[in-house]
């Protein structure tokens, strides 16, 4: 008998975390992410685990986006002393990704602090250490795609492809129990299959119980070719105008991404002269992740990287400057036309892209393109939804830039890719929905009950599974 208890990323998008209990495995955390929304202080002090950290034997974590693998430093500083299982990939990538986070919560906790001192209120503890991000490295055990691995007394486990981000994982688990084997599926977060760089999610046909995310459970997406062709229409026309472009976007996968197209376009003559600006520490760290992995990801794409000498993305693009200083970042501003800016943050909540806003949002010979989901309440939500005047900086901004979207951007499958990638499973396994808004899983199990017979579960937060 195995128990599945959902404590996070039920009915929701975020703070993907899930035990399983089995004699066969222990007491095992899928994923041990964070909620998101709020600053960097308030995500990791609003929460508590509702469970003892000392006693899980183990966590298994899909893939490093923070929503998956953003407590991992407080489950470690709260008595968590077992090993994390990851592949290879994903251990350099949650370097880069808890450390930027850490920064960000000490940062903001010191702030805090010193306002509660000078009000004579008590002051917050710290929940986790610089020295606890040091530790959850150090207990990584890290194994490739398709090698099944022995953990717990009786239990193997597989990483597969998810597709999603590099080193993403679905995570097939097979228990061993009195003679029985029951084999339980956790997508991890899929991919969407026609993405750069990125291989196709990987297709199992095997599982007693699969427990797939949810996140587009209610739409698809457009095609990738659509997208490019629009990027090089928006360029040109950028260019003809002698204006500068600006790209909020996320550190990881996305910026890899426009940056592996803008390569492509590079190579076809169609990048007119732009300079190209990757003015992010975090996201030039995470590109050379990517870099040491290229072996890893999509083969025709990398053969293309290859097809013109060049054995990374930085060398991809030789148009390319990383500018990693703030003395750096700031040159750009001198620039007149013809530059083309990736900054984070991809919803403009802060970062360098702001700065860049302040210097060229108000010239209508701008443009900005959003390649990104922008959630409700953020500057880049309210920009894309045609507001012309914000502030910023204490200051009042007119937006005339143009505004473009480019919609072909996800890291996640849609609709009909998630319910392909369910079909494939043969015998009708169980099937539980996570990670989605209660609307996109109820829009998906619908359509998976009416036109494929198959019901799916719903689980609410703390609710247990029992297979
Ligand atoms: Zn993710």
């Amino acid at each position: 008998m195995a128990t599945l208890t959902f404590h996070g990323a039920a009915q929701e998008v975020t703070g993907s975390c899930h035990l399983l209990e089995s004699p066969a495995i222990g007491r095992v955390l899928l994923d041990c992410g964070m909620r998101q929304g709020g600053d960097a202080l308030r995500r990791i002090q609003g929460e508590g685990f509702p469970f003892e950290p000392a006693s899980i034997d183990a966590v298994i974590l899909s893939h490093v986006h923070l929503d998956h693998s953003g407590l991992l430093p407080t489950l470690v500083h709260h008595g968590f002393t077992g090993p994390i299982y990851c592949t290879g990939a994903s251990k350099g990538l949650l370097r880069v990704l808890l450390e930027d986070a850490s920064g960000l919560y000490h940062r903001d906790l010191e702030h805090e602090n010193l306002r509660r001192k000078r009000s004579g209120r008590p002051l917050i503890e710290e929940e986790y250490t610089e020295k606890d991000v040091e530790k959850v490295l150090k207990l990584c055990e890290t194994s490739p795609y398709r090698t099944p691995m022995k953990i717990g007394s009786a239990t193997t486990l597989t990483f597969h492809d998810a597709g999603h981000i590099l080193g993403s994982a679905i995570v097939e688990l097979v228990l061993e129990e009195k003679g029985k084997s029951r084999r339980l599926v956790f997508s991890g977060d899929l991919g969407k299959p026609d993405s750069v760089l990125m291989n196709d999610p990987a297709v199992l046909h095997e599982a007693d119980v699969v427990m797939m995310e949810s996140t587009y459970g209610n739409r698809n997406h457009r095609t990738m070719d659509n997208t490019v062709e629009q990027l090089e229409q928006i360029l040109h026309e950028t260019w003809e105008r002698g204006g500068n472009v600006m790209i909020p976007s996320f550190a990881v996968g996305r910026s890899q991404e426009i940056i592996y197209h803008l390569g492509c376009l590079y190579h076809a003559g169609k990048l007119d002269d732009w300079q190209v600006f990757l003015d992010s520490p975090m996201a030039i760290e995470v590109t050379q992740v990517y870099d040491h992995w290229l072996n890893i990801l999509d083969s025709e794409d990398v053969r293309c990287l290859s097809k013109f000498g060049r054995e990374s993305l930085q060398s991809f693009l030789p148009t390319l400057k990383l500018t990693n200083s703030s003395e750096e970042s700031m040159a750009i501003n001198k620039i007149k036309k013809g530059a083309i800016i990736i900054a984070g943050s991809g919803m403009c909540t802060g970062g360098r892209i702001r700065h860049h806003f302040k210097h060229r949002i108000w010239n209508d010979k701008n443009t900005v393109i959003f390649i990104g989901f922008q959630a409700y309440g953020t500057l880049g939500r309210r920009l894309v939804d045609g507001e012309k005047k914000f502030r910023m900086f204490g200051e009042e901004f007119m937006a005339s830039a143009r505004m473009e979207t480019l919609g072909g951007f996800s890291a996640h499958a849609g609709q009909s890719e998630l319910i392909s990638w369910l079909l494939e499973f043969k015998n009708q396994p169980r099937v539980i929905l996570v990670h989605g808004e209660a609307s996109a899983q109820d829009a998906l199990s619908l359509k998976l009950w009416e036109e494929h017979g198959i019901r799916a579960d719903i689980p609410a937060l703390g609710e247990s599974i029992v297979f």
